[in-house]
């Protein structure tokens, strides 16, 4: 591995991984480097700081406005009581306008642009836009009973607190109901109060048996998150979908990258190699589907001990975590799992802050946030290449495949993994019936429409044939008999005849 030492490489240091305040837990890139703990300190102070200038901006519109009615309104001190209400009802709306315009200029996601604004609409109509298939809100709402079932089963075995706890998350959900218009980060901030709140009373309870404590914060969380999944997940006040879009085409952008170049060290010609890789890639995938926090998290922790699993195997000793960080990205650029930025995002908001702080659910979460941001920033340098061919390999200008037919990806003609080929063909095959499909619909809606045509041709037809030759009934012409005169001609009519026999 001497080439290893020449590149800058993709390499942490541990102690990079810990919060930036030296208390020990680990940190986190969508805190500042903090830990959750430390990050709620520093954010607290400054939302104190921001209702404080909230009030003192308030105050100053009042001020500004009662000047302004002072003088036009001349000398006359006597004011009614009533105007004066009247006027810093006015002042104040100002201000939440203002306060308004400040947050829509934040928020640029397409979604924006084309719901009605949640702020100036009313609240209840506001929410009701999005009706997702039947199918769907069928499932979930089947997932949702199924979840509330267990939690109660769970909590009948605390009896007590049990009821007190259930009492409570209930309630929370509730208020949380009428909180859909706050931000992402506000809507968090509930959320880990409740969670504190909770383990802080449990602690109590239980005389601060923690495990205990950490197994019933995990039931509520799994309740409680899976409730409110659909209103906290992605929202519309948040850019995270941006976010999403943005790594999901970076990392589209970066389809060229070898397992050489990253060297990661994984053979994926050894069958249980590349088995492990195809679960990681799978597990990392299946992310996107949980709706629990914590579920989500133990996605990628299967997901690494899988990477763990192929390194091993690989090189014949256990792995270590130089070589686990270049392996997370080589399975994220393989993968580009949905909706990445957002799951993440939402991890760290709404999953129980000491599963993030410590243990091994931590370290791996803290480590897929870091194979991130090293997806965002990669370059020539990092990959062992010149700035120019970074360049081109980027613009699609050139392709490294060509030079190095040993170092391609499966997707290419020679596959390194059948497994993986046969991924790709099904995948090919997929989109190639859905455009088939495609074209059966619009056959099918264009064979309607030239039917409606003809149906319509044919009734005008119809009519112009019976304007042109209008039916016209003539008078009956006599019976046949009456012409024919001379009946009395005729022989007559047979007579049956009876043969004796
Ligand atoms: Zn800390």
């Amino acid at each position: 591995m001497s080439q290893r030492s020449e590149r800058r490489g993709i390499h942490v240091d541990q102690s990079e991984l810990l919060c930036k305040k030296g208390c020990g837990y680990y940190g986190n890139a969508a805190w500042q480097g903090l830990c959750s703990k430390c990050w709620r300190e520093e954010y607290q102070k400054a939302r104190q700081r921001q209702i404080q200038e909230d009030w003192a901006l308030a105050e100053k519109l009042q001020r500004e406005e009662e000047a302004a009615y002072v003088s036009s309104h001349g000398s006359s001190q006597t004011q009614p009581p009533q105007s004066h209400s009247q006027q810093s009802l006015a002042t104040f709306s100002k201000f939440e306008e203002k306060k308004t315009n400040e947050k829509t200029r934040k928020v640029t996601t397409v979604k924006k642009f084309f719901s009605p604004s949640s702020r100036t609409a009313p609240k209840k109509e506001s929410h009701e836009g999005k009706t997702p298939s039947p199918s769907i809100t069928r499932q979930s709402s089947i997932e949702t009973d199924r979840v509330s079932q267990d939690f109660v089963e769970f909590l009948k075995t605390l009896q007590k607190p049990g009821r007190e706890i259930h009492k409570q998350s209930r309630g929370f959900i509730e208020s949380m109901g009428n909180k859909k218009d706050l931000g992402a980060e506000e809507l968090s901030e509930c959320v880990q109060d409740f969670y504190q709140g909770m383990s802080d009373r449990l602690l109590n309870h239980y005389k601060g048996s923690s495990e205990k404590v950490d197994r019933i914060m995990d039931q509520v969380e799994k309740y409680i998150m899976t409730r409110l999944y659909k209103s906290v997940f992605c929202p519309e006040t948040s850019d995270d979908e941006k976010k999403d879009l943005v790594t999901q085409h970076r990392i589209r952008a970066l389809h060229w990258v070898t397992i050489q170049m990253l060297c990661v060290p994984v053979d994926e010609e050894i069958p249980e190699v590349s088995d492990s890789v195809v679960k990681a890639i799978t597990d990392i995938i299946e992310m996107d589907s949980k709706r629990v926090p914590r579920d989500k998290l133990a996605c990628i922790t299967s997901c690494s001990k899988h990477i763990f699993n192929a390194i091993r195997v690989t090189k014949n000793e256990p792995a270590s975590a130089d070589d686990f960080l270049p392996t997370l990205i080589y399975i994220v650029l393989k993968a580009n799992p949905p909706r990445l930025q957002s799951n993440i995002q939402y991890i760290t908001r709404f999953c129980n802050p000491s599963r993030l702080m410590t243990g091994e659910d931590g370290y791996y979460f803290t480590n897929l946030c870091c194979a991130i941001a090293f997806i965002e920033k990669l370059d020539g340098q990092s990959l062992n290449l010149s700035p120019e061919d970074f360049e081109r390999y980027m613009s699609g200008q050139a392709s490294p495949r060509r030079q190095d037919d040993t170092a391609v990806w499966p997707q290419s003609g020679t596959c390194v993994n059948p497994a993986l080929s046969q991924i790709h063909h099904n995948l090919k095959l997929l989109s190639s019936l859905e455009k088939r499909q495609q074209q059966v619909i619009e056959g099918a809606q264009n064979l309607q429409t030239e039917l409606a045509e003809w149906q319509d041709s044919v009734a005008r037809e119809v009519q112009e044939i019976l304007e042109r030759y209008p039916l016209e009934i003539k008078p009956r012409a006599s019976a046949i008999d009456a012409e024919n005169v001379e009946n009395d001609r005729l022989p007559p009519p047979l007579q049956p005849q009876v043969f004796a026999g």
